[in-house]
């Protein structure tokens, strides 16, 4: 089982958390609900009817809470090479050491430009189509990557992009998360 530490509790992060936890994987967010999304209302989330960015994100939540994803209300401070791969340090002082890290910050990618991390020429952190950055444990996903071309639908698209990448990674093969309807 990998543990991920995933920062940032928007769309994408919870995207990451929800199919790394579906996948049995450890997948712990950070963040504090501070997403752009309460200043959102969704006319545009493919499937589902207008709702408002803060219902989103409480149904959002509740669903990577249900599938196993720990979301920890607390701001990350730094990350680094850990003894794992890869470490966050919290305001608290603690540390958290995972084997991966996706990075899903919003608008200031602040933690994604201390490692370094290549970026275009617009200054977005620059990923490849899997959400891969030049770290090779470290994904950078939703509005980090793309920040002005940003949407709700797009964020959880790269979070559940990164996940998979992870998921196959972990496993030495591609897998999908397909369910089918309840029998009888
Ligand atoms: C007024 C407005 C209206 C919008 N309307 C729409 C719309 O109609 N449709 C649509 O698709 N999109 C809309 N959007 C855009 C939508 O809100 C974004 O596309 C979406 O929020 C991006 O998701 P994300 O997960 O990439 O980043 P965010 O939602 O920004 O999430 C990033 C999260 O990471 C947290 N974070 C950052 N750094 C740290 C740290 N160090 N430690 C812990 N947590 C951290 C932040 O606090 C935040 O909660 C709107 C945005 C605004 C501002």
């Amino acid at each position: 089982m990998a543990r991920v530490i995933i920062i940032g509790d928007g769309p994408g992060g919870l995207s990451a958390g929800l199919f790394l936890a579906r996948g049995g994987h450890q997948a712990e967010v950070f963040g504090q609900d501070k997403t752009a999304m309460h200043y959102a209302f969704l006319n545009n989330y493919l499937g589902v009817p207008a709702v408002s960015g803060t219902d989103f994100q409480r149904a959002a939540r509740r669903q990577a809470l249900e599938a196993g994803a720990t979301l920890r209300d607390v701001a990350v401070t730094r990350v680094g090479a850990g003894a794992d791969g890869v470490e966050a340090t919290l305001e608290s002082g603690e540390t958290a050491t995972g084997h991966y890290l996706i990075l899903s910050e919003g608008k200031n990618p602040v933690l994604a430009r201390s490692l370094g991390l290549a970026e275009t020429a617009t200054g977005a952190v620059q990923v490849d189509a899997e959400g891969r950055s030049s770290h090779p444990r470290v994904y950078v996903v939703g509005r980090s990557a793309r920040p002005t071309r940003s949407q709700a639908i797009i964020s959880a698209g790269d979070g559940a992009k990164a996940a998979l990448d992870i998921l196959a990674r972990e496993a030495g093969k591609d897998l999908q998360d397909w369910d089918r309807p309840p029998q009888g």
